[in-house]
């Protein structure tokens, strides 16, 4: 392994700021060099047009007085305001312990950040740096941390989220955020907008009868197997071609396109797995590009659903089962698996996955999920990934431009045979609505 190099005794720390413009960095950067200077650290960050500059610098042979004189003439030149501190070696080394903190907001309020950092301070952690990741359909910073327990930071912070009405999710940082993973998703209402089996009900003039028992299914109040067992028996004698029309009927969730297309241009292997029927969810999966799909099958006989259910159930330790076999498909371990549903029959699921996240989900599965995502956008879990909103839209532009998407606007505006459009089963209005839904 190589040893680091000592760091030069005497040091000179620099910060620059003004308006930024093309050639900045560079004008600063002939007059360091002039003095022969060694660059130690470098950070820059442009807001709203104006340029801060942070620099660690050694002075070389002729000295940090020299660089101090050439540094400071170059940048009030420029009209910039420069500050300069003479100390000692290194940045200090970062604490182990390294988290990543995403924070979401429709809007975003300063009181949010306050009750957040105050909580990362009191956990005994520091806030090395911030990011902006996305401004709409809602305001996304990234606080990467040390010197954090991810659990308990986790723990701590998930009371702020509903006391503030963000979304918070807190992930190991470093190597952890890098790297191919597995997203299992759940169907009706995550990456759909609607329960299938309501849908197929209305067909069949039973919609309130099968609407009343997924409620208290997913209310966790019945056994999932035998809630769909008696929902299922409810569509004897459906004609098959209903399937199809249900399928041609059913609604994306808003970015659930943008989510799939990201994802999978990363290299990530995407998979569903549902409670409701393979016969729709195929379909949509085939669509939308995703690698691998599991639900139930509906029997048919003679061209008419029988109201039953062929073979296991899947249900909630089915679909954790199914995440684990997707896993040990793609040679991925558990931590590097990301799980996202809205019931109480994804939670097994979301405890196995790496990440578990509830989306739009009911209080049961929110309290006990990883992270909640409350904002009605597929998409934003992107965001929780570090994902930037510019990086997503670059490549969506670059394979416009090759022809090899749809452009990407189709996803909200619900252009396509599976439509997306309106917010999804029980969220709010897309606007963005502060508050905890
Ligand atoms: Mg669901």
């Amino acid at each position: 392994m190589p040893v680091p190099r000592t760091p030069p005794h005497h040091t000179l720390l620099v910060t620059v700021s003004g308006d930024d413009r093309p050639g900045v960095t560079s004008a600063l950067f002939d007059a360091i060099a002039d003095v022969g200077a060694e660059v130690l650290d470098l950070e820059q960050v442009v807001v709203r047009g104006h340029l801060t500059l942070g620099m660690l610098l050694a002075g070389g042979e002729q000295g940090e007085q020299r660089l101090e004189r050439a540094v400071t003439s170059v940048a009030q030149g420029l009209g910039m305001a420069v500050r300069t501190e003479a100390g000692r070696g290194d940045n200090a080394q970062r604490r182990r312990g390294r988290a990543a903190v995403v924070v979401l907001g429709a809007p975003l309020l300063a009181s949010a950040i306050a009750a957040i950092s105050s909580r990362i301070a009191s956990h005994g952690a520091n806030i090395d740096r911030i990011r902006r990741l996305s401004r709409y359909p809602v305001t996304t910073v990234e606080f990467d941390v040390s010197g954090a327990d991810v659990e308990s930071l986790r723990r701590e912070l998930a009371l702020e989220s509903s006391v503030h009405g963000v979304d918070i999710a807190v992930a190991a940082g470093g190597l952890a955020r890098r790297g191919r993973r597995l997203v299992v998703m759940d169907v009706d209402s995550t990456l759909i907008q609607d329960e299938v089996i309501e849908l197929l009900a209305s067909h069949a003039g039973r919609e309130a009868q099968v609407a009343e028992v997924t409620a208290a299914a997913m209310r966790g109040e019945l056994d999932f197997a035998d809630s769909l067992r008696h929902r299922v028996a409810a569509l004897e004698g459906l004609p098959v071609g209903v399937l199809d029309e249900v399928r041609a009927a059913v609604r994306l969730t808003p970015g659930a396109r943008t989510l799939v297309r990201t994802l999978k241009r990363l290299g990530f292997t995407v998979a569903v797995v549902s409670g409701g029927f393979i016969e729709v969810v195929d379909g949509i999966a085939r669509e939308l590009g995703i690698d691998h799909a599991r639900a139930n099958r509906l029997e048919v006989e003679g061209g008419r659903l029988t109201g039953r259910v062929l073979g296991e159930i899947v249900d909630r330790p089915g679909k954790a089962a199914a995440l684990r076999s997707f896993a040990s498909e793609a040679g991925l371990p558990l931590s590097r698996t990301v799980a996202i549903g809205d019931g109480a029959n994804d939670l097994d699921m979301l405890a196995a996955a790496g990440m578990g996240i509830a989306f739009n989900a009911k209080p049961i599965v929110r309290e006990q999920a990883d992270t909640a995502v409350n904002v009605p956008y597929l998409d934003a879990v992107l965001h929780l990934l570090g994902i930037t909103r510019e990086e997503i839209e670059e490549a969506d532009e670059a394979d416009e431009a090759t022809g090899s998407v749809e452009p990407a606007g189709r996803d909200r505006a619900g252009a396509t045979a599976v439509a997306g459009g309106a917010p999804p089963h029980g969220a709010p209005p897309a606007a963005g609505v502060p508050g905890r839904r």
